[in-house]
């Protein structure tokens, strides 16, 4: 059996497949993580292949059987593009990112329906300049890691359950989590949080804004999201798209 499915989607990936197709991976709707095939796709007359592009929001219709691996994409409408974001590098670079994690830590046709909406919010954040691209995709990333089940636990110390003060000083390990300052004086095994970069954290989980923040804190919170993933989920291997772009 097979069911046809209309469903709005980013187009997270895109792949020669053989001489004349391309494979795509969408994040869709109501369907999670789908993999599928632009027949014709690699042939620069296909209109669909214009349309099923990187980056693309999209209205696809495609064949879903269950059983296959790859999903048959039958036609798209084009939504948004985002030509700001693709006429910018840093912009680029940190959407990029963007679809990297989305594409790593999450599941094939799970659905997750808040998260593809954080996704086009994000996007279009990114389109209309609403903060630095770094920091954006800082954001994005904390709530693709509580959406999958790492939620990192910021607001009280792991050991003794007071308050976290943003504003001082804290201790950090994978087991316990972040630390008051009182327990990392009396505990060891404990890596001490520089307070800007801790403060930027906790502005994140809590979706708090905040000015001022130097470049090199922002590097740090996204340096420190990427090694909480590891720690959690070893098969991931960190951010590639932040590289290739440097
Ligand atoms: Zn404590």
């Amino acid at each position: 059996m097979s069911e046809i499915i209309k469903s709005k989607a980013v187009v997270l990936e895109k792949m020669n497949y053989s001489d004349s197709s391309l494979i795509v991976t969408l994040y869709t709707e109501h369907n999670g993580k789908v993999s599928a095939i632009v027949k014709g796709g690699r042939s620069p007359k296909s209109k669909l292949a214009l349309v099923v592009d990187i980056l693309n929001l999209i209205e696809v219709i495609f064949y879903k059987k269950e059983s296959r691996e790859l999903q048959i994409i039958s036609s798209a409408d084009l939504i948004a593009h985002y030509p700001n974001i693709k006429s910018d590098l840093d912009s680029t670079k940190y959407a990029f990112a963007v679809l990297e994690v989305v594409r790593n830590l999450t599941i094939e046709n799970e659905s997750n329906n808040r998260l593809f909406k954080g996704l086009v919010r994000i996007l279009e954040h990114f389109e209309n300049r609403k903060e630095l691209p770094s920091i954006l995709f800082a954001r994005f990333f904390m709530f693709l890691i509580t959406e999958t089940g790492y939620e990192m636990m910021i607001d009280k110390c792991g050991n003794c359950g007071k308050d976290l003060n943003p504003d001082s000083g804290v201790g950090y390990n994978y087991s316990a989590g972040f630390i008051c300052e009182d327990c990392l004086h009396s505990h060891s095994g404990f890596e001490k949080i520089d307070s800007e970069l801790f403060k930027f954290l906790y502005c994140l989980k809590n979706k708090k804004f905040l000015n001022g923040l130097s470049n090199k804190t922002i590097d740090e919170g996204n340096s420190f999201l990427e090694r909480y993933v590891k720690d959690h989920i070893p098969d991931f291997k960190g951010i590639q798209s932040l590289f290739m772009f440097k």
